[in-house]
């Protein structure tokens, strides 16, 4: 019947519709993690922002969520509604640069690799995660944390202002004058909460044409050892030199300890830099030389994997009791199935104000994730287990908020992802999608699932 209904549309649309048994739907359903496997009503290929609205208007009619799939990489495949319409902005693409502003205009299906493609021509970077699939609109909802997060912010601190089609299918343009609640909202209110995305301009900064970065590695017997050193490392603030950690099983012989570094800095003071860094513990292996920021960016993520992760993060130093834990607890997870990674915060992250956007979590110095990997599209409970139980015994040390970026779905997410400013979004999503259309985590909250 509602099929029905929704052909009766079709005919207005400028892009595509599929339904359950259509081939493209089980191919466009697909997010970056093969586990989830939402089934939505329908999924639509919008070509222009008329079809949007035609999408909401008819969602209104029939009382139906709506999600929107940019880059596909939200861990839950909350970008996929179950029972709604997928809004798929993939052919979204537009990149439109101003070099002398340094600011780009970037369309919603526009992925971190395009958009980074780009911008090198002009020897210019947006502040943008590390996978290159990820798309550029859903990182900057949640915050956006990459290798030039410590010298120019989160990608959301970029974002200048951002064309939004609302639950009424009005046409709107949030900046800091125009909208500023939305404004304020939209840095780090995640996605999916207030519309539908069709661009955002966001600063661009200069980047040299050789930076460097690589990773070096250490047995696991040097973990502590190292993570010791890299606490003391990232708390000292330092915006030329970001660095990841990562402590994984692999196979029993192999787990090891690895940082993952990038710097701006002249090659002159990376040198003893890293060669510092590789004296944190014995027996290091590195690759770390002159790259372009391009190859930083090429980092390749297996694909084709299931995915459960959770976090949270960590205010001031890595103690050595946590360390402790976090060893124990890589200890025990399942051969090759996964690890233990930190992201660093600090340097400009912390030069805006806690309330100047909805990212709560700038005084804090770490995020940590136990990630489970395993191939194919399901999570083996083993593995699975592994996460719950370490994350249980991780949480002792951390602050309560965990990562809006890194999704998952628990009772607490929403006090978790925005602590103190939970109850303005959910003001702000009750005046502006009072039917909770837009399937994001404050629809969830308000709903009860
Ligand atoms: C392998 C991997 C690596 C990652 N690396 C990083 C990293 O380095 N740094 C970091 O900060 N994060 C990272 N992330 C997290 C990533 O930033 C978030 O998952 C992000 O939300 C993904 O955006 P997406 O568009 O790819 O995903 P999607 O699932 O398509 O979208 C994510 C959310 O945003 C909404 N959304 C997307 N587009 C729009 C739009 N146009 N309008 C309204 N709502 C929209 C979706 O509905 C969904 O709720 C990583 C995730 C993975 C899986």
């Amino acid at each position: 019947m509602l099929k029905t209904q929704f052909h009766a549309i079709a005919p207005q649309l400028k892009g595509q519709v599929w339904f359950t048994n259509d081939q493209q739907f089980q191919v466009r359903k697909k997010v970056f993690n093969h586990s989830v496997d939402n089934e939505p009503f329908a999924i639509v290929e919008v070509h222009c922002e008329e079809d949007i609205c035609l999408v909401i208007r008819f969602a209104n009619t029939h009382n139906l969520a709506i999600s929107v799939k940019g880059g596909g990489h939200s861990n839950t495949g909350s970008c996929i509604v179950n029972n709604g319409i997928v809004i798929d902005m993939a052919v979204f693409k537009t990149i439109i640069i101003a070099p002398d502003k340094k600011t780009v205009v970037v369309g919603a299906g526009v992925k971190n690799r395009e958009l980074d493609a780009f911008t090198a021509q002009y020897g210019l970077a947006v502040p943008l995660g590390t996978c290159p699939d990820v798309g550029v609109i859903g990182a900057t909802l949640g915050g956006g944390i990459g290798f030039l997060s410590c010298k120019y912010g989160l990608t959301c601190d970029s974002l200048i202002n951002v064309k939004m089609i609302d639950a009424n299918g009005t046409k709107l343009t949030i900046d800091q004058h125009s909208e500023p609640e939305l404004f304020w909202a939209l840095r780090g209110g995640g996605g999916c909460q207030f519309g539908v995305i069709t661009a955002m301009e966001l600063k661009v900064y200069q980047v040299p044409q050789t930076v460097f970065g690589g990773i070096i590695e250490w047995p696991i017997s040097q973990a502590k050892s190292v993570l010791e050193q890299y606490s003391k490392q990232v708390l000292s603030g330092s915006r030329d030199y970001f660095l990841y950690a990562y402590i994984s099983r692999a196979n029993k012989k192999q787990a090891k300890i690895s940082i993952m570094g990038f710097s701006t800095a002249p090659l002159h003071e990376c040198e003893p830099f890293y060669n510092r860094v590789s004296d944190w513990g014995l027996d290091a292996k590195s690759d770390v030389c002159e790259k372009t920021y391009l190859e930083m960016q090429s980092n390749s993520y297996e694909s084709e994997l299931s995915i459960y992760w959770r976090n949270g993060f960590i205010s001031g130093a890595l103690s050595s009791e946590f360390l402790e834990e976090v060893i124990r607890c890589n200890a025990n997870c399942p051969d090759d199935h996964g690890g233990i990674m930190f992201d660093p915060l600090g340097g400009a992250v912390r030069d805006l104000a806690i309330n100047e956007t909805t990212f709560v979590h700038r005084e804090s110095s770490f995020i940590c994730s136990v990630t489970g990997v395993c191939e194919g599209a399901s999570m083996h409970s083993p593995v699975k287990n592994w996460v719950d139980d370490s994350h249980t015994k991780l949480s002792a040390f951390y602050n309560g908020r965990a990562y809006q970026n890194y999704e998952y779905l628990g009772k607490d997410e929403l006090s978790m992802y925005f602590g103190e400013n939970s109850n303005k979004l959910v003001e702000l999503k009750q005046k502006h999608d009072p039917h909770c259309r837009f399937f994001g985590s404050l629809n969830r909250h308000i709903y009860g699932n």
